[in-house]
């Protein structure tokens, strides 16, 4: 009998696979791990966007992951959409009794526009970064999380990763600029000792929904397997550059399609 790393999912439904529990349990399987998901909201959604949102009770919420965690020992966590300020108070609470390793990326707004997080849920979300091994903005949560402009340039990118550190209590900070322009697609990595830019080549495909999404999935079942965050974090940038290259081989809906999970 094998034991695969088991990681859960705290996170929205998404229909259309391409993003959200969906995306994260296709993305542990991909990677070797064995998934389990909580969800925090429904939404009713397709490639072409999101339609709405139904989100799960709070005590509802600790209920599915109460239950879980008597049972289950987890080795990653990775936290996605939180929909409700009281939905992520309670899983701030909760994260003392998931006892391993949790990477959260703080999802506030949908490519196509969507609002996935209520704008009274802002500082419920500061609350919860400090707590966190690691949190995973992109360019526009980033600056929402600092009260500041969104960043232009990887001198911007460094110095904002370096901000959340310092000034909203992060313990490391992957801060994705898969939302940049430019013939390369430049990630910044920032903990207590180093500031590291990670570069991949930018792909060219529409297939674009749920990246953000699949890049912090990707971190939590590989961390298991590294004694370190960056290489783990390293991995996962190539997995997921390996995924959007195959996004085209994908045509799902008439929208911006996944990436191959
Ligand atoms: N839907 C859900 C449930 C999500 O969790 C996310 C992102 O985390 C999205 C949609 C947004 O995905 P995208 O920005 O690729 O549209």
């Amino acid at each position: 009998m094998t034991r695969p790393p088991v990681v859960l999912s705290i996170a929205g439904s998404d229909p259309s696979g391409g993003a959200g529990i969906q995306a994260d349990l296709k993305t542990f399987s991909a990677l070797g791990a064995y998934g389990c998901a909580a969800m925090t909201a429904l939404t009713a959604q397709s490639t072409q966007g999101v339609t709405g949102i139904h989100v799960v009770p709070a005590d509802f919420v600790r209920s599915q992951v109460e239950t879980l965690v008597a049972d289950v020992r987890l080795d990653a966590v990775k936290i996605g959409m939180l929909a409700a300020a009281d939905v992520a108070d309670t899983v701030s609470a909760l994260i003392p009794s998931l006892r391993c390793p949790v990477v959260l990326d703080p999802v506030m707004v949908s490519t196509s526009g969507s609002r996935l997080l209520d704008e009274d849920a802002m500082a419920a979300v500061r609350r919860l970064v400090p707590l966190a091994s690691v949190i995973t903005p992109n360019l526009p949560e980033a600056a929402e999380l600092l009260g500041g402009p969104v960043a232009t340039s990887v001198g911007e990118m460094r110095a904002q990763a370096r901000a959340l550190l310092d000034d909203v209590g992060a313990q490391r900070v992957l801060l994705k600029g898969g939302h940049g322009n430019g013939p390369e697609s430049v990630d910044v990595w920032a903990d207590s000792s180093s500031t590291v830019e990670l570069t991949a080549p930018r792909v060219d495909t529409a297939n674009t929904h749920g990246t953000g999404c699949t890049l912090s999935s990707a971190i939590a079942p590989l961390r298991p397997a590294y004694d370190e965050w960056l290489p783990a974090v390293r991995a996962a940038k190539v997995w997921l550059t390996g995924a959007l290259q195959a996004a085209d081989e994908l045509s799902i809906g008439q929208g911006a399609g996944p990436v191959h999970h």
